[in-house]
């Protein structure tokens, strides 16, 4: 891998590599942008089989958080940062500390937060290093779980799209096929519950199964998720499941959920656009969560803040649509393009590397 030939193709700024032997750290924090406002993005601690495959993780989800961020209107540009530990038993205070030391080297030019294998507990020590950390429980002042504004914030992205493709954004009635009823999936299913919509979902954890039915909710084998008759196809599971093997099963006009990367590549969401699915980009409508923890940067944490700010996603998905309309382009790159507009427009009156604060 051409190292900085990527970083400048892709406009990243910079690579941090951060090593202590003593406590077993090998992590990379990467930041994409800053020209909007500090890079944040999640901490992911997992087990990577090799650093090439940390290396091109931390530099494919650092990009994606400038584009989130941008599109959401927020003042703030993409990192990300990756530990390559088990988090289940190398994950120690030792480690999050020394990590921490890394974050508080940068300055404020990256704010950590949680991320697939840290918590909110993990920001805790953390704290102890830096105060270049959001995402904090509660209990600190902090603005605990994200999934709460992640599920309102996918529920305002369908209604977006249920208005562009029936005319009304009201979702009674409508038929929703949901994969994946962890946290994401919980929380915009209360908002559906709310509205009358008819639910059915999946998931491989029984655990989660159960909750459904206790809620009421319809519940179907994995696989059979994608072949019922459906009006929104929902996935809040893992990424990749839009792909030529399952687009032809799907019978829906909308696809929209919180899962992050749902489309395997870009070719998959050009064939949606072909067949007339409206697909809501995903880290678009999933944006709730970071827009929640952007509320936690200079002021006490305020919820309600954080609910209008994330509300607002249902305006930005029209206006979404209305750029894939106008300019006759799949929905997915109508967002790059939002996303880069606004980066443009910004950068032309702001420096590239500005010191944050
Ligand atoms: P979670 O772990 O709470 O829930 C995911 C659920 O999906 C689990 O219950 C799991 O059993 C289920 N699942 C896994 N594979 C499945 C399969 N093949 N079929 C059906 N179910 C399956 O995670 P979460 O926080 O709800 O996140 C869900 C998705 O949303 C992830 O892609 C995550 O990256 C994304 N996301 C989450 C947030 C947030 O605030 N939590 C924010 C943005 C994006």
């Amino acid at each position: 891998m051409e190292l900085f030939d990527i970083m400048s193709r892709l406009g990243y700024e910079q690579l941090v590599l951060c090593s202590d032997p003593t406590v077993g750290l090998k992590g990379i924090i990467a930041i994409h942008d800053t020209t909007l406002g500090p890079a944040c993005g999640g901490l992911r601690v997992w087990p990577y089989a090799s650093e090439e495959e940390a290396l091109q993780d931390v530099l494919r989800l650092s990009r994606a958080m400038t584009y989130k961020s941008a599109a959401a209107d927020l003042p703030l540009g993409g990192g990300k940062a990756v530990i390559i530990a088990d988090p289940h038993v190398q994950k120690t205070e030792a480690l999050l500390r020394a990590y921490g030391r890394f974050v508080d080297t940068l300055g404020g030019r990256y704010l950590t937060t949680t991320d697939v294998g840290s918590t909110g507990r993990d920001m805790e020590y953390i704290r102890q290093e830096t105060r270049h950390v959001v995402g904090l429980p509660t209990t600190l002042g902090g603005s605990g779980d994200t999934s709460i504004m992640t599920g309102l914030g996918v529920y305002m992205g369908m209604k977006a799209c249920a208005k562009a493709v029936w005319g009304s954004d009201s979702l009674t009635g409508k038929r929703v096929a949901m994969q994946g009823f962890g946290k994401v999936g919980l929380q915009t299913a209360h908002h559906l519950l709310k509205e009358d919509a008819q639910l059915v979902v999946t998931d491989t954890y029984d655990g989660a199964l159960a909750k459904a039915r206790e809620l009421g909710i319809k519940v179907v084998e994995p696989d059979a998720i994608f072949d019922g008759p459906c009006d929104i196809f929902s996935p809040c599971a893992l990424g990749g499941v839009i792909n030529v093997e399952t687009i032809g099963r799907l019978h829906c006009r909308i696809v929209a959920g919180g899962a992050n990367n749902q489309l395997l590549s870009e070719a998959d969401g050009a064939e949606l656009h072909r067949r007339g699915i409206l697909y809501a980009p995903d880290y678009l409508i999933n944006s709730g969560g970071v827009i929640n923890v952007s509320t936690e940067i200079g002021a006490p944490y305020n919820p309600d803040r954080a609910r209008e700010k994330t509300e607002r996603i249902y305006e930005i998905m029209g206006r979404v649509i209305s750029i894939a309309k106008r300019e006759e382009i799949p929905t997915y790159l109508a967002a790059d393009r939002l996303a880069e507009e606004r980066l443009k427009s910004v950068r032309s009156i702001k420096p590239m590397h500005r010191p944050c604060h």
